[in-house]
């Protein structure tokens, strides 16, 4: 059995100006860590050709594959506020191309397969514990509804990765629908090369928006999707961590989860990671900063917009400051949901409000406390009892006129809370033992989490919130 994968690659044919050819660097010692079976399938790869010594050699770099255009990607990005002209795909090399089962244009990237050109003063490298985090937290937004670039694969190297101190290293193999990002427009607008950002749009709208009328469309396109996942990731109290605009994917996926975590007390202004100092990138911050992305973006279109500049300026903004309004829409249908209500009224966001304020005052477990809401337990959640009672007597009244039946408004609600979000100290448990060579806590929690609505009792132990020796204040970027 060979491995045969599909390839039908359209980036490369942009030019060279948009990356450097650059094949993976070969490691010491290949071994398989796991292979997602089902999306192999998808793809039209034989999982088992993937298992095989030459599928983990092509995993890992260190085999070719026909048809791969192995390449390194070239972006710009705006880091915490600060402008790149440079970033590139560091450690990243893209594969190629294929349409999957779908007849969705998905990428294949192998992350951590060693320098490229754009590596700058980095090693080229992942280690294991980021790789394994990404893959169960793509995953996990997968299974939760939320667009997200996939996790194909992950491998060790047999080498040691320094960062604090020496760990082992992997390659995730990560697939996303592109991997072009909001600073991939900038890295050609800063250039003052329109014709490569002309060209890029026309491929983006070819491949991620098709109705799109020119680069205007395309903007309003992106601000409707971004508004939509940052509305899904607030519903599951997801903070990302690190929403520079080299982050921020084109056509609306979650992309490059560092030190990215889910909360489990709620509360708006929780920061994670250990290098977001100012809580720049904090929970209820992200809507603003995805605007603030977007500015981004429009200003790299804005001679696409129009010849006229401040005529380009006006629509752009325009455009732009329709993302309050949308996000504001796509949250309360998120949220609206959770709280078990079919139709909109007028109060519904003040509710939803009173609920999230008496969680943060009560150190409620967001994820917890939302699976519970219509099974009676919802008190047990709340340090002040008559708080709760006096909302939840504004709530039944309004599920009463909802003109839904209460067994519709539990079954939206069990789809709509998950019972199971990857909680951060057990993606750190799972870490600690795979570093020692114990992946059944991984293997696990990929398996529960591939289905985070349903009711696990075998899995109860992952649905309980950190013991206060458990609790991971921080996540870090030493990725
Ligand atoms: P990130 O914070 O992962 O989004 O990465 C920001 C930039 O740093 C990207 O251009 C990455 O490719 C690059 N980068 C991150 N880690 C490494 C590494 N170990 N070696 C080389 N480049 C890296
Ligand atoms: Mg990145």
């Amino acid at each position: 059995m060979t491995l045969t994968i599909p390839f039908d690659n359209s980036y490369t044919q942009l030019g060279d100006r948009f990356f450097a050819r650059q094949s993976p660097t070969p490691v010491t010692e290949p071994s398989l860590v796991t292979v997602n079976e089902s999306l192999a399938e998808a793809l039209g790869i034989d999982p088992d050709a993937l298992r095989t010594p030459h599928g983990v050699a092509v995993l890992a770099g260190n085999a070719r594959v026909d048809g791969a255009e192995p390449i390194a990607q070239a972006y710009a990005g705006h880091q915490f506020g600060n402008f790149v002209p440079q970033l590139g795909d560091g450690r990243a090399i893209l594969l190629g191309e294929v349409i999957d089962a779908g007849g969705v244009r998905r990428d294949i990237q192998l992350k951590g397969a060693g320098r490229t050109p754009f590596s700058r003063a980095g090693d080229g490298r992942a280690w294991l514990g980021p790789v394994l985090r990404e893959y169960v937290v793509s995953e996990a937004m997968h299974t939760l509804g939320i667009p997200t670039t996939r996790a194909l694969a992950a491998v060790k190297t047999g080498e040691a990765v320094v960062r604090e101190k020496p760990y082992p290293g992997a390659v995730l193999t990560r697939v996303a629908s592109s991997h072009i990002r909001v600073g991939t427009f900038q890295f050609f607008a800063v250039r003052g090369d329109a014709e490569a950002v002309q060209m890029l749009t026309d491929h983006v709208i070819r491949r991620h928006y098709p109705d799109a009328d020119g680069a205007l469309d395309l903007l309003k396109g992106v601000i409707r999707r971004q508004a939509r996942l940052i509305a899904q990731w607030m519903g599951v109290g997801f903070i990302h961590g690190v929403m520079n605009t080299d982050n921020c994917q084109i056509a609306g996926e979650t992309i490059d989860y560092g030190p990215c975590a889910f909360m489990d007390r709620y509360h708006p202004a929780t920061v994670f990671s250990s290098i977001d100092r100012q809580g720049r990138y904090a929970y209820q911050n992200q809507p603003d900063i995805a605007v603030w992305n977007l500015a981004q973006l429009a200003t790299s279109l804005l001679p696409l917009i129009d010849e006229n500049e401040e005529a380009a300026v006006e629509a752009a903004t325009e455009a732009v400051h329709e993302f309050g309004p949308l996000f504001r829409d796509a949250w309360l249908g998120v949220f609206r949901a959770k709280i078990g209500l079919t139709n909109a009224e007028d109060g519904d966001g003040a509710l939803i409000g009173g609920l999230l304020d008496r969680m943060a005052e009560g150190d409620a477990d967001f994820t917890n406390t939302f699976r519970a809401l219509g099974s009676g337990r919802e008190r047990d959640h709340f340090t002040d009892p008559a708080g709760w009672d006096q909302w939840a007597a504004g709530w039944h009244a309004r599920l009463a006129r909802d003109g839904s039946s209460e067994d519709e408004q539990k079954a939206l609600m069990a789809r709509s809370n998950p019972a199971l979000i990857p909680r951060n100290h057990r993606v750190e448990e799972l870490i600690q033992a795979a570093v020692q060579g114990d992946f059944a806590p991984f293997e696990r929690l990929n398996r529960v989490l591939s289905d985070p609505f349903a009711v696990q009792p075998d899995a109860e132990d992952l649905q309980r919130p950190p013991q206060p020796d458990e609790e991971v204040l921080q996540t870090f970027c030493g990725t």
